[in-house]
Formats: structure tokens, C-alpha cells, sequence
């Protein structure tokens, strides 16, 4: 448990003080009548705001999860949650963040739109936290992936982070359905520094449909909600991600032939001779360490197959996202090609 947490001192004096905006949804809630509130078209079945405090999906989720509706919020995206992390905890020119590359690029893309200052501590080799190195600065938040875009691992030390650090804690879950390890979500009972981020655009395949997910303690989930835009996800989205939640199987089905494709993807990569090393993975990718990252990269573009060049952030690493078992095929063939042309 950490020692105290008085979450006004994290909060930026006037997102604390903000009234919210409040729709004309808010005001009246029933779904029977006729609504002439919301200066809407009274013409066809597209013409009504969504719900902007998502109820429904909520629920859902919280059945799905077991967790408290009051401890949900959804975004345009996780990227949404990101955004609005940084608005709510960071004062531009004042506040900083601490980031650990190589991760997810929106975490200081984000931090340079705020203008708040980004304080990296990158991970070990082995590509995990520096605990100590990290305590030795203070800042408003700092965010960890687990498992890591892109290196792919689950990190070993995020609790005593949540004991030590003294701000806010995002741990981003994006990839978690892929993995083995539990969800930080089964700390937040004992950690009110703590957010977890999660989305429906990967394990539940509704990339397109934009929905993103936080969980914290209820004062936090109440700041973010009086901080998003009203109807900050569509009705569209919304009943897409719902109709997500009411299959699944579906869901876990593809979780598994993810799964297993994966392990036939690491097996057939560490084959090939331009393949140095395939980096264990928790997550929907696989990153590689191969002879030339630059060379093979644009090779497979020219084979219409697209990975993603990662040599910048770690040293001629691709990372390859596992696709469907055709695709894969199509992948370990032209890497076996592009092997024969360099011998
Ligand atoms: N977090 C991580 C670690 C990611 O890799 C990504 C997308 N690549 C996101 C968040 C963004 O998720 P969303 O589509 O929900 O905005």
C-alpha cells in the first residue's frame, strides 16, 4: 500500500475547479418522449446525440470484468486517455512526465502537445524498468507499458513503482489479452495512484470503431469524465464495441489462434538465417533482431508485405504483428526469399 495519496495535489488547480459542460442529455435521461432539448434534425435514425456517459457499454464492461461501472472511463481511443491524462494531471511549462523507450510513441508525442516536460529513463537491455533511477526524479505521472510496444514483454516491477512513485501511474494494458500475467486492474483496490489503460482496438479487433478504455479509482474516472468532450465516442462505436462484449467467444477464439499462430511465427523466424533473434513476446507482435532491419524492412514493402521499422528506437529490430495463418506463411516465405538473395 503506498504510504499517502492526496489526489487534489496531483490535479491541476483548474481542471479540480471545472464546472463541466452539461448536455442535454444530462438533464433529462429517459428514452420516451418527444425531444426538442438538443437542437437535433427530428428526421431519420441517425439524428440523436449519443449517450455521452456511455451506460450501456459500461455495464457491459463491467460485467465482462468485474469492475465497478463507476471505475470505467471510454475514449476516442486509448490515445483519447492518454491526452487527457496529461490535461488533467500536467500543467504545461511546469509539470513533468517520465517516459522509459523504447515504448509507445503517443505517450510523448502527448507530453510535447501538452508542453510538459519529458524526463526519460529508458529500460534495461533486457527492457525493464530502472526503479531507482526512476524514483530519483519527481513528476506528475509516468507512464509504463505491460505488455511493451514494442519489445512485446510484460514488466516485472510495476507494483513497487505503484509503492515508491508519487504521482500518477498509467500502466497501458493494450496488448494484456495476449498474455499470460493478470491485469493490474486487480490493484486498484490497494493503489489510487494507479490508471490502467485498456482498448478494443487489438484483441477485440475494432481498431476502426476508435474505443479506448481506463479504469482507476472513482475520483479520477470522474475527472476524466467531466474533462472528455461531451459525446466523446459515437453511438456507432459504441454499439460496435457492445456488440464485441456480447460475443465472447468470438473474442477468445481469435485470441487463440493468435496465440498459436505466434508460436508458429517464432519458430519459422528463428529458422532463417537473417532472423538473430525473435524476442519472447506477451503481446499480438513479435519484435526481431535481423542482419540489415533497413534492407529487409524495404524488401518485404516491395513484397507488399508491411512490418514496422522499429531500428530507430532498438538497433535492426522489425516488429511484426501476427496476422492471419495465410498471412503468416506469405510473411516466413519472402523472408526465406530475401535470406536465399543475401547468401
Ligand atoms: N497503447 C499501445 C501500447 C499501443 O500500441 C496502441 C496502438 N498501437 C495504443 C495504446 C492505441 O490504442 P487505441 O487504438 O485504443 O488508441
Amino acid at each position: 500500500m503506498m504510504k499517502q495519496f492526496d489526489l487534489q495535489s496531483l490535479v491541476r488547480p483548474n481542471i479540480w475547479a471545472l464546472k463541466p459542460y452539461s448536455s442535454a442529455r444530462d438533464e433529462f435521461t429517459g428514452d420516451k418522449g418527444i425531444f426538442l432539448d438538443a437542437n437535433e434534425s427530428p428526421f431519420g435514425k441517425k439524428n440523436r446525440y449519443p449517450d455521452p456517459h456511455q451506460r450501456m457499454l459500461k455495464q457491459a464492461l463491467s460485467a465482462f470484468r468485474h469492475i465497478s461501472a463507476e471505475q470505467i472511463f471510454i475514449g476516442n481511443g486509448s490515445d483519447e486517455v492518454i491526452d487527457l491524462v496529461y490535461r488533467i494531471f500536467c500543467e504545461p511549462e511546469q509539470d513533468r512526465v517520465i517516459l522509459c523507450p523504447p515504448t509507445y510513441g503517443m505517450y510523448e508525442v502527448s507530453a510535447n502537445i501538452h508542453n510538459v516536460k519529458v524526463i526519460s529513463v529508458p529500460l534495461t537491455v533486457d527492457f525493464e524498468l530502472q526503479i531507482d533511477r526512476i524514483l530519483t526524479h519527481s513528476a506528475k505521472c509516468i507512464f509504463v507499458c505491460s505488455p511493451n510496444n514494442p519489445s512485446g514483454n510484460c514488466l516485472q516491477q510495476v507494483e513497487r513503482l505503484l509503492e515508491a512513485f508519487e504521482g500518477i501511474v498509467v500502466v497501458d494494458e493494450a496488448y494484456i489479452d495476449f498474455s499470460n500475467t493478470r491485469s493490474f486492474t486487480e490493484l486498484l483496490p490497494r493503489y489510487p495512484n494507479l490508471i490502467v489503460m485498456q482498448t478494443f482496438s487489438k484483441a477485440w479487433a475494432l481498431a476502426s470503431a476508435r474505443v479506448g478504455i481506463a479504469y482507476a479509482g472513482r475520483e479520477i474516472i470522474a475527472l476524466m469524465d467531466k474533462t472528455k468532450p461531451p459525446y466523446n465516442v459515437s453511438a456507432f462505436n459504441q454499439q460496435e464495441a457492445l456488440k464485441a462484449l456480447s460475443k465472447p467467444e468470438k473474442y477468445a477464439y481469435r485470441v487463440k489462434v493468435i496465440l498459436e499462430q505466434r508460436a508458429l511465427l517464432e519458430k519459422g523466424l528463428q529458422q532463417l538465417p537473417v532472423i538473430h533473434r525473435v524476442y519472447p513476446s506477451d503481446a499480438n507482435f513479435l519484435l526481431v533482431e535481423v542482419t540489415d532491419a533497413n534492407t529487409l524492412y524495404h524488401y518485404l514493402v516491395k513484397e507488399k508485405v508491411i512490418v514496422r521499422n522499429r531500428h530507430s528506437l532498438v538497433r535492426n529490430c522489425l516488429r511484426i504483428t501476427v496476422g492471419t495463418p495465410t498471412e503468416n506463411r506469405k510473411l516466413l516465405a519472402a523472408i526465406h526469399t530475401y535470406s536465399k538473395e543475401m547468401i
